[in-house]
This record gives C-alpha cells, structure tokens and sequence, in this order.
C-alpha cells in the first residue's frame, strides 16, 4: 500500500475556510530531492498571500513554507544530507503543512543539535529574512537608525533582536501598546503604536528631524507614504511585504521629490536560490541563535487540523512572535 501524508492542501483561493487536510501519496525522492518527515511547520503571513490569491498559484495546491524534521531517504546527488539527519528550511514549493514530504534539498540545511525542531520551525523563514534584510539589501552599520514596522510579529521580534545586536537603532511600530512593550522588551530602541499615534511625526521627532536610514516596510498599503516620509536623503526604502494590501502604482518621481531616495521590493526566495547563500544564511541565524543574540518566541502552537483557526488569528492581528503547527 502506498505510504500517505496528512497535508494541508486548498482547491480554491479564498478565506482560511479554503484549506483542507487530505492524504498525499508519499513517495520516494528523486535525483536532488530528499524525504522529510516533520516534526513542526512555521506559520508565515506568505501563506495568507497564497491561500488569499494575492500571489496566485496553480491549484489545487498545498501550503506552507517552513518546517524542521528528520531526513528519510535522500536521492542521488544529495551530499549535504543524510538519513536521520535533523534538518530545517525555507522553501519554494509550498508544501510544508503536512507530515512528510518529497521535496528538494538544495535549501534544506543540517539542524545543529542545540536548536529545537519548534525553534527551527518558528524562524528559518523568519530568521532568514531579517539576515538578508540586515546584510544584504543595503549597506547597514553600527549607529545606524532603521524604522521597522509590525515589530512585534515573527519577523518583526528576531529583527528587533537583530538590530541590538548588529548596534542598529530599531525603531519599531506596532498595532497595539502591549505589542510595543514586546517589541521594547526584544531589542526596539523605541516602538510606537501606529494605530493610535502618527508615526511620520513620531519618527520625525524622536530622529531629531533628520529622518532614518533605512525603512522595513512589510504592512504595504497603509503605511508605504508615510514610510517614504520618515526617510533621511538618500535613505533606503526596504518594501518586503502587503500585511494590509498591496503597494498601489505609484510615481517613480515622488523619490527625487522626497530626497534621491532609494526603494527596493526583496523576496527571500531570491535571496537563498543558490545553495552556498542559502546555506551560508542559515548558519549566520544559527550562529545568532546559538550565541544568545537572538531567541525565537513561539506565542501560539496550533495543531495541524486546526490550521484554518491558525490562520484566521494571523490575519486578525491576534498574534505576536511566530506561530507553529503542531504534528
Ligand atoms: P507577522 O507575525 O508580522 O504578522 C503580520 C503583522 O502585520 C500583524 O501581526 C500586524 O501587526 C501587521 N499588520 C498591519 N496591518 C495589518 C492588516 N491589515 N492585516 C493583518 N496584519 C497587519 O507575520 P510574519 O512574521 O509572517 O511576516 C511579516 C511580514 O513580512 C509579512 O508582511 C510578510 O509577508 C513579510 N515577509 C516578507 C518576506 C520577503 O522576503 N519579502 C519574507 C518573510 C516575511 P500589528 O498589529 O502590530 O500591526
């Protein structure tokens, strides 16, 4: 009898109500590809997109893009990886809701011993966003200021960790007064509730006028203008995400207007295509967690049949620090 895995799959884009658990054939892996069998999955705002329809896919279609386990079986050419091996990763296909899968290896990287599969499941996305966003889009050093929005979130709380790390200045936004405390508590120089308070002029105030080097953008519609007005000249605009909606078209010329600014729309996925990044960025956020800099908070645990309820929590605003499916 074939093998199956408990997936989580949607045959149409819509509201959470869309996902379903189903039983997948599990097969074996081919050249390239290993089997991993799960012990946790991250839950990323990235699905929401998906599942949404915002970033379309062919359907049906599975979820999911970050989870930590036990390698089965490897194929040929695989030699990172071995059976028994724990492993954890970021990766395209969605897939990563389910007990086990077939998938390929080059983004999959060796779990050191000391981090838990829950830990490795709740930051590799996570992790590895903040490490790009802090070395690799642009050139941020010691003293710098950054303005970070949702920093109580998954992404936001290892940046707010990052920052204090790296001597960045972090200032954060989030939806909420306790949220802030969280971000304060996790690194943020200073948080400001950008629901009840004007960000712009809160920027503007605590940077003296100056504005901030560099602005982590990842709520998108409600916040992009406002973004571009808490930028020094020739500050970097980091667009990384749509939590509210998406950017709508705007007019290039605006940046000159402002201030030679610069703007940039990222993606992890480019980031870590080739193996040696993708491997050499994972042990940059192994190293950060190992060394104490950086923890990883899981605030919910749902298990795996209770996904739709997991997302609708996401989306609602309800959750801080990362979220993990249990198996
Ligand atoms: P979060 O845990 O940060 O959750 C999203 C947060 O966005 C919410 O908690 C909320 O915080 C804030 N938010 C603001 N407006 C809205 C809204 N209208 N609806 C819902 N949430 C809103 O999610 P993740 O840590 O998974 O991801 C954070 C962001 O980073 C996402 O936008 C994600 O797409 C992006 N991302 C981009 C990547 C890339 O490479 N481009 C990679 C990884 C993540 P609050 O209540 O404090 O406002």
């Amino acid at each position: 009898m074939t093998e199956t895995a408990r997936t989580v799959m949607f045959h149409q884009a819509g509201g959470p109500e869309v996902m379903e658990i189903e039983d997948r054939p599990l097969g074996d892996p081919g050249p390239g590809e290993v089997r991993i069998r799960h012990r946790a999955c991250g839950l990323n705002f990235i699905d929401v997109y998906q599942r949404s329809g915002l970033y379309p896919m062919a359907l049906p279609h599975p979820l999911g893009m970050e989870a930590a386990g036990v390698i089965e079986a490897v194929g040929e050419g695989v030699t990172h990886l071995r059976p028994g091996d724990r492993a954890a990763y970021a990766a395209m296909p969605p897939g990563a809701y389910t007990e086990a899968r077939v998938m390929p290896a080059a983004q999959i990287c060796p779990l050191p011993d000391a981090i838990g599969y829950d830990q490795a499941a709740a930051m590799m996305l996570k992790g590895m966003t903040v490490e790009y966003l802090f070395h690799r889009t642009t050139p941020l050093k010691r003293g710098d200021t950054v303005l970070f929005h949702a920093a109580a979130g998954g992404v936001g709380l290892i940046a707010c960790q990052w920052a204090r790390s790296e001597g960045i200045t972090l200032i954060g936004t989030a939806g909420t007064d306790e949220k802030c405390r969280l971000a304060l508590e996790h690194g943020a120089t200073h948080c400001i509730n950008y629901r009840t308070g004007d960000f712009v002029a809160r920027v503007r105030e605590l940077t003296g006028g100056k504005g901030v080097d560099a602005v982590m953008d990842s709520v998108g519609k409600d916040t992009f203008d406002g973004s571009l007005d808490c930028l020094k000249p020739l500050g970097m605009m980091i667009s990384f995400g749509n939590a509210s909606g998406p950017v709508p078209p705007f007019n290039l010329a605006v940046l000159g207007q402002k201030g030679s600014l610069k703007i940039t729309r990222p993606t992890l996925f480019t980031h870590i295509a080739e193996h040696d990044a993708c491997q050499a960025m994972a042990q940059h956020l192994f190293r950060k967690v190992l060394d104490g800099d950086v923890s990883i908070r899981i605030d919910q645990r749902f298990p795996l049949d209770q996904v739709v309820k997991a997302h609708r929590t996401l989306e609602a605003r309800a959750t801080t620090g990362s979220t993990v499916l249990e198996l």
